[in-house]
């Protein structure tokens, strides 16, 4: 699969200065259909009327999160879910650590056992999955990097514990 379909829209290279805080990401919206088309375990996800915005600069250490919209809304917009962007942070990112983000926000949504669209937190094996798919992203991480690589120690000395015979 070529690149032409990732940046599809000229970058916003100056955030424009009227006061607003959020825009559209629609380069990132083209990523995360891209994704769910290439991951079969996301393929699920094209139901959840996800939204995608650019934050002009997001406070923490953090590139990108991802929100449930509350049920109360539901008449008022047809979106389950809001993915926002670090626009400053973004923009520092080359093609693949900006698609590893995307993976990261969209593997944030799940579904509970009544069928109801949830926020995951990080504390579940679904990430795994992220170290598969962008092993070399994450270790250069600076932005997101630091979860993953507590979480990624725990996961490496839980193995050799369950290697050793030692983990219940
Ligand atoms: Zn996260």
């Amino acid at each position: 699969m070529g690149k032409p379909a990732v940046k599809q829209e000229p970058t916003l290279s100056n955030w424009p200065d009227d006061g607003e805080a959020f825009r559209p990401a629609t380069e990132v919206a083209a990523i995360a259909v891209q994704i769910m088309a290439e991951c079969p375990e996301m393929n699920w996800l094209t139901d959840a009327n996800i939204y995608y915005q650019f934050q002009e600069e997001m406070s923490g250490d953090t590139a990108g999160n991802c929100s449930r919209v509350p049920k109360k809304y539901r008449s008022l917009i047809d979106v389950y879910f809001v993915i926002t962007i670090d626009w400053v942070a973004w923009h520092q990112l080359n093609t693949e650590q900006c698609r590893r983000v995307v993976y990261h926000e969209l593997k944030h949504i799940g579904k509970n056992e009544n069928g109801e669209w949830t926020c995951e937190k990080h504390d579940f094996e679904g990430f795994v999955g992220e170290w598969v798919m962008f092993p070399n992203v994450i270790r250069n991480d600076v932005h997101l990097g630091k979860i993953f690589v507590q979480a990624e120690l725990e996961l490496v000395a839980g193995e050799k514990k369950r290697a050793n015979g030692s983990a219940k």
